[in-house]
């Protein structure tokens, strides 16, 4: 039976997750901390069990998603009608290109950057094109806005801080794109918790600007719980697409506890910086590598030995990311863990180093 693929899918390779079974995992930028069940302080409250009293299990979840959305809004002081919730930034991405691409049908990224952006866009037949990012990461202004002239892209995605290279990007370069763009500028800040800048105060003057965030790598990726804070018109828009239910009733119950003891939470992304801080000053003992300076939970790091030192990492245990794109064969990623899991990566990183310097 030939299957009837759509046009767009033929050439399209699927985003290849990494397998989960090592012990030590420094490759999805997840955070190192894990919030057991036990001390999700609200499913213990009163609150909470009339939350689940009301949405309990065999009803769906409430799709108005209310006390969440209010709870975000009063954190980012802005009105809950600017706030929507997804399963995961990636739906997010994907809803903004189902929705507000109706005039170039083109979208405007950079590489390497996440890879999401053009995975979706081509899947949906449209033209992604990706500006290359200058030498030192940082996005190529001339080339950039020389784009923005010719394509008028619908919607420009800029991760900053960004993934794969973990610094944040020049905010002068992005605020310039923001006045010049007649697209929706999307800024992906889902490692900003980390970073020393977020656009967030930027939403009242930017009416073209989309802030995308999203819980995975500050504690609860598994919630899969993305959200978009932008002016009303936008939000009713993507609205349009959203499915209904889009998250589950745990997802908000969870992620309300999060707004609610922010601080409590706040404490433990403190100290994975603290541990990149500690981690980079070590690495930079070894001359064999090159470490961007990162504003994000992982850094990324240049040594021409990849390949040789992932497969030794595995050897012991210990997971990091590698790329397939030919460009960053040279390059890896690796995330901030617990201050155990670092010195084991020291430990092993030295021992190699040793042998193959
Ligand atoms: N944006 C960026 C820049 C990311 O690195 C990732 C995850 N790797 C995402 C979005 C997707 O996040 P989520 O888990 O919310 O789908």
């Amino acid at each position: 039976m030939s299957l009837r693929i759509k046009k767009a899918l033929r050439k399209l390779v699927a985003y290849s997750p990494d397998d989960v079974d090592f012990k030590i995992r420094l490759n999805a930028n997840e955070s190192p901390f894990d919030f057991g069940i036990n001390e999700i302080r609200s499913l213990k409250n009163s609150k909470a069990k009339k939350y689940l009293k009301f949405n309990s299990v065999n009803r769906y979840p409430d799709a108005k998603q209310i006390d969440l959305r209010n709870l975000i809004a009063k954190h980012y002081k802005v009105n809950q009608n600017q706030v929507a919730l997804f399963n995961g930034s990636d739906e997010l991405i994907l809803n903004l290109l189902l929705s507000l691409t109706g005039k170039s049908e083109s979208v405007l990224t950079f590489k390497p950057s996440f890879s999401m952006y053009k995975i979706l866009t081509q899947s949906l037949g449209m033209k992604c094109l990706e500006v290359p990012l200058t030498q030192n990461y940082d996005i190529d202004l001339p080339k950039t806005l020389e784009i923005l002239s010719e394509a008028d892209p619908d919607l420009i995605f800029i991760a900053s801080p960004n993934n794969p290279t973990s610094n944040s990007f020049s905010k002068e370069k992005i605020f310039k794109i923001l006045n010049k763009a007649k697209g929706l500028v999307v800024i992906d800040e889902a490692y900003s918790e980390y970073a020393s800048f977020s656009f967030m105060k930027s939403l009242k003057k930017y009416k073209n600007l989309v802030i995308m965030k999203t819980m995975s790598k500050i504690g609860f990726a598994s919630l899969r719980l993305g959200f978009l804070i932008a002016n009303k018109e936008v939000v009713n828009i993507v609205n349009k697409v959203r499915l209904p239910y889009n998250v589950s009733t745990l997802s908000q119950l969870i992620a309300q506890d999060y707004f609610i003891h922010i601080k409590e939470y706040k404490e433990q992304i403190q100290n994975v910086i603290n541990e990149r801080i500690k981690l980079t000053e070590k690495l930079e003992g070894y001359k064999q590598i090159k470490i961007t300076d990162s504003d994000s939970n992982f850094l990324f790091i240049e040594y021409f030995k990849t390949k040789k030192l992932c497969n030794f990492l595995k050897t012991k245990n210990i997971n990091i990311k590698t790329f397939t794109d030919k460009k960053l064969i040279n390059y890896f990623r690796v995330t901030i863990g617990t201050e155990k899991e670092n010195n084991a990566l020291l430990k092993y990183l030295s021992i190699f180093f040793k042998k193959n310097s």
